[in-house]
């Protein structure tokens, strides 16, 4: 079957809960809803994963029946440029979100990859990626089979410009782009205000890292605020005063035959990765009509 873009939520919708769904009803809530992915949240874990293997594998079988992709977001304490301690205690929490994305079939892992601190933002950003090359050693040495997702990220202060990732990408085996558009519009003050801001990003991927790794990039969404220093807070689509507008990447999704995952970061989750399928169904539409 053909690649297609697919959406869904980053965690469980908070609708779900209130049903009293269990993990494993919620690849089914999302099929019910016209959705196609799911992230599970692992972004609190400490250096063992907080899931039983059992729990992750039907979640694992369930998201596989019911044709939900799954991705996992590892622990947010993660700093791969940090003293030696701090990057060793990374490395173990990297370990066990892959160990347990594995044992759901999770295609990627999410992660954050660190902070710049007091180094210099050439030794800091050597730091993490010669720890990225030794997690991918290790997580091929375990026989795990996610991908390792370094996302772009939103604050000055954080390793992760759009370059960073994607000569991690380049660098480190067994690795998938993530893109944050939310982060790259806050970092950058409110950049991506046409979609030929969206369409240079797209181009500058192909360049780089080729035209497989641009279509099948991992995305989030959503609305953000940012300050000077970038990412603030995320805002649901509907909110006219924030940026980026999805339609924009719609396009660039239709015009570049992109099947991207998209995660959807707002606060109403579900509600606004249904509205994001249906802009993009919307924009495909139109686009055919014109042919
Ligand atoms: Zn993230």
């Amino acid at each position: 079957m053909a690649e297609r873009t697919r959406f869904g939520p980053a965690g469980v919708p908070p609708m779900f809960r209130l049903m009293g769904a269990d993990l494993p009803d919620v690849p089914r809530l999302l099929r019910e809803e016209g959705l196609d992915a799911l992230e599970y949240e692992a972004v609190r874990w400490g250096p063992k994963p907080q899931i039983t293997k059992e729990h992750a594998e039907e979640l694992g079988a369930s998201a596989k029946e019911n044709d939900v992709r799954l991705s996992l977001h590892g622990s947010y304490y993660i700093n791969l440029s940090g003293k030696r301690e701090v990057v060793e205690a990374s490395k173990r929490r990297l370990i066990a979100s892959a160990t347990a994305a594995d044992w759901m079939g999770a295609y990627v892992m999410v992660f954050h990859t660190g902070f710049y601190g007091r180094f210099e933002k050439d030794f800091a950003f050597k730091t993490c990626l010669d720890a990225l090359k030794e997690v991918s050693a290790e997580i091929r040495s375990r026989g795990l089979r996610v991908k390792l997702g370094p996302e772009t990220m939103g604050r000055k202060f954080q390793v992760g410009s759009l370059e960073e990732i994607m000569t991690l990408c380049q660098e480190v085996e067994g690795t998938q782009l993530v893109i944050d558009w939310a982060h790259l519009y806050a970092l950058h003050q409110g950049s991506l205000k046409k979609t030929e801001d969206f369409r240079a990003i797209a181009e500058k991927v192909e360049s780089r890292l080729g035209s497989e790794a641009m279509r099948s990039m991992h995305c989030h969404f959503s609305k953000i605020e940012f300050t000077l220093q970038g990412e603030k807070r995320h805002h649901t689509l509907d909110e006219i005063r924030y940026g980026p507008d999805f339609r924009m990447l719609a396009e660039v999704i239709a015009d570049f035959q992109m099947h991207p995952t998209m995660i959807c970061e707002s606060p109403i989750l579900d509600v606004d990765a249904r509205k994001m399928k249906e802009t993009l169904r919307q924009v495909l539409e139109s686009k055919q009509s014109k042919v």
